[in-house]
């Protein structure tokens, strides 16, 4: 199954080149640049600097073999002034506590910018999920969300799959919790499978949030889409959903890629006929007439160019070559803040992460709405709804674009920590 993450990174900054930023790192910069162009009280700012709480805690796991093993996890959450916290969990040897801290800012802008009723968190544990059986990480996974049983909660803080997990983790985070609590409680995690209160359209929404910004960026500077050409790195959920759905609008899709390399097609690929890395992993150029690399990929003389697979790909060393007029980030942080200046100084239109793949979040938020109100939506009402946030989270980033010279990133940042700056302002600080 597909991870379905909520988490992004992004860029905007000063030399030297920095891919190896860490995401509290880029969050704090973000933030710091955001409060620049916004006249928002400084104690605020500094109130976002740090997250609210972040638990720590040791996870014992009975190994298939008999012997114990135990891991640490982690579960930042940031700031609650809209809502209760949201952001995914991941299991990964990399996982840390700054890692959470900032991945858990990013969350917090980005359901800020989609006016989501929700502040931002993330978790994990360190631990590498490809050793794990199936049955050790279900182990894993009861014992995790038992540690974390006080802090999260469907009015507190929702979890959701990140990297290395997936729906299944997540019915067994709901399972478990709702078996401590005495009730079952679907609206404690998102990203579920339907069967237990997951919504329809939810591992689709990324990739159709990217296609959706795509569009109307398009709009925005007078490209039809049927004279517009795309070339998309990474087929996984984000990159393959996006591509399809342009391709189905008529945008000619000339290149698509996996970890293997891009198939090219000038006259345009048929993205239907090619088998997403859920469907067969890694087989997009097994049938190609013309294979490129992911770099060629990258600088191709294209409308639009979709980095959906990975971050940090352009970078200082290839921006320059980067030829198309209109990037929309599908990946987190795919571009380094280095390459966000270069882009910027030749007007490449960079639509960011924290907006265009957004729409994972925000059909989680809609999943959530369903497990509350016990009552599931059809997949055309999840993404008319997706739609019309989208617009809505566009219109308010357009609004700021237009009225500021900044870039489409940083009017997304100001968008959001305006919202955020806004409520703590409402709210006040409890003395
Ligand atoms: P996925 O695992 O479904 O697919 C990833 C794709 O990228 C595959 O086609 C893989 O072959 C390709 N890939 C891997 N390494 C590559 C490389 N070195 N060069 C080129 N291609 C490579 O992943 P996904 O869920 O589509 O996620 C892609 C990106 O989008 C990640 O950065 C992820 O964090 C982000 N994202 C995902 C979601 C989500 O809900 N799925 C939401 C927001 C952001």
């Amino acid at each position: 199954m597909a991870s379905a993450s909520e988490t992004s990174p992004d860029p905007a900054g000063d030399p030297p080149d920095a891919p190896t930023e860490s995401a509290l790192e880029t969050a704090l910069r973000q933030l710091r640049s955001a409060a620049d162009h916004l006249d928002v009280d400084a104690n605020i700012v500094e109130r976002l600097k740090h997250p609210t709480k972040v638990e720590e805690v040791t996870v014992p796991v009975a190994r298939d073999d008999g012997t114990v093993e135990v891991f640490t996890g982690y579960r930042a959450q940031h700031d609650s002034v809209r809502g209760p916290y949201k952001g995914g969990l991941r299991y990964h040897p990399d996982v840390t506590r700054d890692e959470c801290v900032g991945l858990a800012m990013w969350m917090t802008w980005k359901c800020a910018v989609m006016d989501l009723p929700f502040g931002g968190a993330k978790g994990g544990v360190a631990v590498d999920p490809k050793a794990l059986s199936r049955a050790e990480k279900e182990r894993l996974t009861r014992r995790f969300t038992q540690e974390l049983r006080t802090v999260i909660g469907p009015n507190q803080d929702i979890p959701a799959p990140d990297m290395g997990t997936d729906p299944q983790t997540m019915a067994w985070v709901m399972d478990a919790y709702s078996m401590q609590e005495g009730e079952t409680i679907p609206g404690v995690v998102t990203g579920k499978p339907p069967v237990v209160g997951g919504s329809e359209g939810r591992a689709e929404a990324p990739g159709r949030s990217v296609a959706l910004i795509t569009r109307l960026a398009c709009e925005q500077y007078d490209r039809h889409l049927d004279e517009t050409t795309v070339a998309v790195q990474g087929y996984g959920s984000v990159g393959a959903n996006a591509a399809r759905l342009l391709d189905e609008w008529g945008a000619t899709v000339v290149a698509v890629s996996d970890v293997n390399g891009a198939m090219y097609d000038p006259d345009g690929i048929e993205t239907a006929a090619v088998p997403s890395h859920d469907e067969e992993p890694e087989a997009v150029t097994t049938d190609a007439d013309r294979v490129i690399s992911n770099d060629e990929l990258l600088t191709l003389d294209v409308d639009v160019l979709i980095p959906a697979a990975l971050g940090n790909v352009i970078t200082k060393a290839n921006a320059e070559a980067v030829a198309a007029d209109i990037v929309v980030e599908g990946a987190n942080g795919p571009i380094t803040s280095t390459a966000d200046s270069l882009l910027a100084a030749r007007d490449v239109a960079v639509l960011p992460d924290i907006l265009a793949n957004a729409g994972g979040v925000t059909v989680s938020y809609f999943e959530w709405l369903q497990d509350i109100n016990r009552r599931a939506w059809s997949l055309e009402r999840v993404n008319d709804e997706l739609e019309a946030e989208m617009e809505a989270a566009w219109r308010a980033v357009r609004a700021e674009f237009e009225r500021r010279d900044v870039t489409w990133r940083e009017a997304a940042y100001i968008v959001a920590l305006s919202r955020i700056a806004d409520a703590h302002d409402a709210r006040g600080l409890w003395p």
